[in-house]
């Protein structure tokens, strides 16, 4: 047993705010109640506001990948053709799955160190004379590599082609974190899920679902059945779900979104652009390698270092959870042991960055990694050189 809160400096699930717990500790009510009807309006309403979207959204109990899957099997039909990237683990996920439950999946390699080049889409899309491709699929915030896509500007890419493909984006780890605008950016349908800028528990998971995947929906031939929007949309009306809804859950996420409205959306989003630099001048500071190369793709939610050369990164997070109780994000697949993640998304201040940067240089010293001392005191000067300042 250790004294002090665990620092939970994963890129998701992240810390839930006291606020957040409070809420999902009071009663669950009657779900096919009038509390409740207030309750799912109110959700809903909210979830639309952080998405920024005045079309429909849908809320599932369910992790992110399930809300993966309903974007597919809503808006697309057997071996119908999806553009997808591998900008990563998760990138490579999403594919698979795709795959899964019956596309035909264009895949386009990547060194996952950089997003999606919106040139490349442009390429694809025009090449796709017969508009064979149905639906381009990113991810928005590549959470195994630190590296985020740039939306608009593949939006961008996809007008200037001409091309109707449906433009799916997944937003699990920047939602409520990094600037996004479902509605602004010509977003189709939007994947979120709970666990990660909106500071609940894992267990919801979402899509924000533009007019044009709506009407996709209609002749799209998947098979689907609980994923399915209609029933959902239609029980949402009254601010009622089609089965059991995660109610307690909901009371979480009604607290979370009140916290993100009353910060300012977008401060919230300043705020995590400024610690996200004060690590990597940090990174820089130490010596060692942040992974995204490519400086307009860096991520506002996390950071992947690079370990040098014969240094294992487990080994060494192995040290900081031991003596620091501190959980630093693991390497996944390709990079597995190469590479720890920072997680600076959620609900996070200046005071908890800088412990989550002095736990990783001590952790540096303890285990052996050689670095240059004093990344922590670079992020102090910049952080106190940029605080923002209300009086
Ligand atoms: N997409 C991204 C970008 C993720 O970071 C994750 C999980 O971390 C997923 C998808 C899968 O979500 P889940 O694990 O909630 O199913």
């Amino acid at each position: 047993m250790t004294s002090g809160r665990h620092f939970l400096q994963i890129p998701g699930p992240t810390n839930v705010p006291d606020r957040v717990l409070n809420a999902i500790s009071f009663p669950t009510i009657d779900h096919r109640g009038p509390e409740f009807a207030r309750l799912g309006r109110e959700v809903i309403d909210g979830l639309k506001s952080v998405v920024r979207t005045e079309a429909d959204a849908v809320i599932y109990p369910a992790s992110g990948t399930g809300a993966w899957e309903a974007a597919l099997v809503n808006t697309l039909s057997p071996g119908d053709r999806v553009l997808m990237f591998e900008t990563g683990h998760f990138g490579t996920l999403w594919a698979r799955l795709a795959r899964d439950v019956g596309l035909d999946v264009t895949f386009v390699p990547g060194d996952w160190r950089s997003g999606v080049d919106p040139a490349v889409v442009e390429e694809h899309l025009r090449a796709d004379v017969g508009h064979t491709i149905k639906a381009v699929a990113v991810v928005h915030n590549e959470t195994s590599t630190g590296v985020t896509s740039r939306i608009p500007q593949i939006r961008a890419a996809m007008d200037r082609a001409q091309h109707p493909a449906l433009l799916l984006v997944d937003t699990i780890s920047s939602l409520g974190s990094a600037e996004y605008a479902h509605d602004a950016w010509g977003v189709d349908v939007t994947v979120g899920c709970s666990q990660k800028g909106l500071m609940l528990p894992p267990g919801l998971s979402f899509n924000a679902i533009s007019a044009k995947a709506r009407e996709a929906a209609e002749s799209a031939q998947l098979r689907r059945a609980y994923w399915d929007w209609e029933p959902i949309i239609a029980a949402n009306a009254g601010g009622f779900f089609p089965y059991t809804p995660p109610t307690n859950l909901l009371y979480g996420l009604r607290e979370a979104v009140a916290m993100l409205h009353e910060e300012g959306l977008d401060n919230v989003f300043a705020r995590h652009q400024r610690h996200a630099e004060a690590t990597r001048r940090a990174v820089e500071a130490w010596d060692l390698e942040v992974l995204c190369r490519v400086p307009e793709e860096h991520s506002p939610v996390l950071t992947a270092v690079l370990m040098p050369d014969g240094h294992s990164a487990d080994a060494f997070r192995n040290v900081v959870l031991d003596a620091f109780d501190m959980s630093l994000g693991a390497g996944l697949t390709k990079l597995s042991d190469r590479v720890f993640r920072i997680g600076h998304l959620g609900d996070l201040n200046d005071l908890t960055l800088l412990g989550t940067l002095g736990g990783v240089e001590a952790g540096l010293r303890m285990a052996g990694v050689p670095h240059k001392p004093g990344g922590t005191s670079v992020a102090i000067e910049y952080l106190a050189d940029t605080a923002p300042r209300t009086a």
